[in-house]
């Protein structure tokens, strides 16, 4: 069984993710999306559970994608997890640099684990889950940019913090 490994904040999980998620399903037996605890963006506007629920719903109809967390390095996950690949989604030459130093890196953490990159859908290039919390916080409609079913939640939180 093939599986892959789809890490990062998801602080919310974004159309853009989404985008991401079933294309990858697509390719693997099995697609695990992980919320990393530990990462270099610490607080947030949910938490890592929160984060995870969140996740469950938009995938709920996508019988071979998994949620989880972990706070550790990717490479130690995917070794649990018996995974062989790490899907990346890049948006642009910004990400690029970045993406693939943490592609060596966790090759060399872990020899059996390649990086698969995935280029964003060109309708969602521009987002990111820090935009998306930019504009709500400015009261703008999320509607093209985070997955209906959690758009509830993610205004509620907005609203919060206002
Ligand atoms: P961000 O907080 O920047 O939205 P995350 O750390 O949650 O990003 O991103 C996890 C992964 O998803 C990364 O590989 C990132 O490049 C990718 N990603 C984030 N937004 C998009 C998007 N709009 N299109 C494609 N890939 C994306």
């Amino acid at each position: 069984m093939k599986t892959a490994i789809y890490p990062g904040s998801f602080d919310p999980v974004t159309l853009g993710h989404l985008n991401i998620i079933k294309r990858a399903s697509r390719c693997f037996d099995r697609l695990v999306v992980c919320v990393m605890v530990n990462s270099e963006k610490p607080g947030g506007m949910f938490t890592p559970d929160e984060r995870v629920e969140l996740l469950k719903r938009v995938t709920d109809k996508l019988p071979n994608v998994e949620i989880d967390q972990y706070a550790g390095l990717v490479a130690e996950y995917a070794r649990i997890q018996k995974a062989c690949t790490l899907v990346k989604g890049l948006r642009a030459v910004s990400d690029y640099e970045k993406e693939v130093q943490m592609a060596l890196i966790n090759r060399k953490l872990n020899p059996r684990l390649d990086t698969m990159f995935l280029t964003s859908s060109a309708k969602y290039t521009y987002l990111s889950s820090s935009a998306v919390k930019e504009m709500g916080r400015h009261g703008a409609d999320l509607s093209d940019f985070v997955p209906r079913e959690i758009m509830e939640d993610v205004q509620q939180r907005m609203n919060r913090g206002r």
